[in-house]
């Protein structure tokens, strides 16, 4: 079953092909900063509406992920390598959809910090 999911204002919206296997708590500190828990799939799998902004990292001598966020409420959405799409694997924040359709999904520890 798909699953819907917005940022707070509403401008952007993410659907995701089915529940995901799992949720990741990464403890980078752009994530710990900006309170993204990731869900992974392909970028043709999901369906993406809306502005956004996009941060990518100056700390890191090599960055290779766009950090998107909505353009009008600030809310952080989705990360996608800096790569021509298609994307094999892209995150999204797990923080955009109901609690209730992520209940029972396994939470994993991501040591985004040690990248
Ligand atoms: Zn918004």
């Amino acid at each position: 079953m798909a699953l819907d999911g917005r940022c707070h204002c509403g401008a952007c919206t993410i659907r995701l092909p089915r529940t995901p296997e799992y949720v990741g708590h990464c403890n980078c500190s752009l994530c710990r900063a900006s309170g993204f828990r990731g869900v992974y799939f392909s970028s043709d799998e999901v369906e993406i509406g809306g502005e956004f902004d996009s941060y990518v990292r100056s700390d890191l001598e090599e960055p290779f992920l766009r950090n998107l966020r909505c353009k009008r409420c600030g809310t952080p959405t989705h990360w996608e390598p800096l790569t021509e799409p298609p994307h094999e694997r892209m995150g999204i924040n797990a923080n955009l959809f109901d609690p209730a359709s992520l209940e029972g999904v396994p939470v994993r520890e991501v040591d985004g910090a040690s990248w």
